[in-house]
């Protein structure tokens, strides 16, 4: 049986599973410096996809009531 090396939490500095939240104040570990961007990859596309959509609908609508 191997043990999960432990690392310290960012919120509170107690020891804790690295993907596991803490278990005593509930520090999730998606806060730590050593996860991936959430604004990379296909989110986002998706956000760029987003705002360009709700541009041209801005600009189609002004220029068909303009
Ligand atoms: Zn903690």
């Amino acid at each position: 049986m191997t043990m999960t090396e432990l690392v310290a939490c960012l919120q509170c500095g107690l020891p804790k599973p690295p993907a596991d939240r803490c278990t005593s104040c509930g520090m999730t570990p998606e806060f730590g410096p050593d996860r991936p961007s959430p604004f990379a990859g296909a989110t986002l596309w998706v956000m760029i996809g987003v705002i360009v959509a709700v541009f041209a609908l801005t600009l189609a609508v002004v220029g068909i009531t303009a």
